[in-house]
C-alpha cells in the first residue's frame, strides 16, 4: 500500500497537468461518472495522506490505492485496464486497482491538514493532543490512526517505534510526554527521509526493523507478528524497544481481528490525561 511520501512522488510526477484541460476519459469504474471531468480544467492536483485528489471547479477526483492500487503516467500498464485514465495534450495519467470518489465542493471542506505528516500545516501539539485523548490504544494502531497521522503506513509505524524504542504493544497512555514527543516527531521525520530514499531508489535498503530478521542496534532477532486492530504486520525488537503498559504477555486482544468502525469511539474521545 503506497504510504503518504509515495502519493506526495505522484502528485510531483503528474504536476504537469495542472491548469491543463481533460481531453479524454476512460475506464472500467462504475462508482463516478467520469464524463464529469471531460472538458474541465485542473485546478490543484495535492495529497492528504493516502489519499491523491485532483481538484476541479466544484468538485475533486478522490484515489485511494487501497492495498494493490498501482498508477502509471505517461504509459499504460501490460495486461491491466485502468480504473480510470485521463487524458491531457500534455501525457495522461493512469491509474489501476484504486478507489476513486468525487468530494462536492473545496478539498478543505473534507480534510484538515494539520493531520497530514507531509503538509506544511502539520501541528505537532494537535497530534500530541489527540493521542492523549486515546489512552488505551496500542502504540502500533495509534501511528496508523489516519485520524492523526494521516499518510503513515506500516512500513513508517514499523521503523518510528523502532527508533524511538517503543514496543507496538504499549499503550498510549503509559508512554511518558516525552516518548509521544518522540513519537509525534519521528512520525514527519521519517515519512521526509521515506520520500527521499524511495526517489533515490534506497528505501528498502535503509529499513531497520521493517522486513528485517535481525535488530541492527542490539542484534537480537526481531519479533514479527499481526498486531492491533488493523492486523498489520509488526516488526520490533524485544530487547531494545520497551513496552510501557500495554498488554499481558499473551495478547490475545491484540490479536484479534480488526473491527470495523473501530475509530468511531476516537472522533468524540474523552479528555483524560489533559
Ligand atoms: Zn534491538
Amino acid at each position: 500500500m503506497p504510504e503518504g511520501p509515495t502519493i506526495v512522488i505522484l502528485c510531483e510526477e503528474v504536476a504537469k497537468f495542472r491548469g491543463k484541460v481533460v481531453r479524454n476519459v476512460e475506464g472500467n469504474t462504475r462508482l463516478i461518472d467520469p464524463e464529469r471531468m471531460l472538458r474541465k480544467k485542473v485546478l490543484a492536483i495535492r495529497s492528504w495522506g493516502k489519499h491523491f485528489l485532483v481538484q476541479f471547479s466544484g468538485f475533486t477526483l478522490k484515489v485511494h490505492f487501497m492495498l494493490f492500487g498501482r498508477y502509471r503516467v505517461d504509459e499504460r500498464k501490460e495486461n491491466a485496464s485502468p480504473r480510470l485514465s485521463l487524458g491531457f495534450a500534455n501525457g495522461e495519467l493512469n491509474l489501476y486497482a484504486c478507489s476513486v470518489k468525487y468530494l462536492e465542493g473545496a478539498p478543505e471542506d473534507h480534510y484538515d491538514w494539520r493531520s497530514d505528516v507531509m503538509a506544511p500545516e502539520w501541528d505537532p501539539a494537535l497530534a500530541r493532543r489527540k493521542l492523549r485523548a486515546m489512552p488505551d490504544m496500542l502504540a502500533c494502531d495509534a501511528l496508523l490512526d489516519q485520524s492523526v497521522f494521516s499518510g503513515v503506513g506500516n512500513i513508517i509505524k514499523n521503523e518510528v517505534l523502532w527508533r524511538i524504542r517503543v514496543s507496538p504493544l504499549s499503550t498510549v497512555g503509559a508512554l511518558s510526554p516525552k516518548k509521544l514527543a518522540e513519537m509525534v516527531e519521528e512520525a514527519r521525520v521519517y515519512s521526509f527521509q521515506f520520500l527521499e530514499w524511495k526517489k533515490q531508489h534506497v528505501l528498502r535498503k535503509h529499513y531497520q526493523a521493517h522486513q528485517r530478521s535481525y535488530c541492527p542496534r542490539c542484534g537480537m532477532k526481531l519479533r514479527v507478528a499481526h498486531l492491533g486492530r488493523t492486523h498489520r504486520r509488526a516488526f520490533w525488537c524485544e530487547h531494545c524497544q520497551k513496552k510501557y503498559g500495554g498488554l499481558a504477555e499473551t495478547p490475545a486482544r491484540a490479536y484479534a481481528p480488526r473491527k470495523k468502525k473501530a475509530t468511531k469511539a476516537l472522533k468524540k474521545p474523552a479528555r483524560r490525561g489533559e
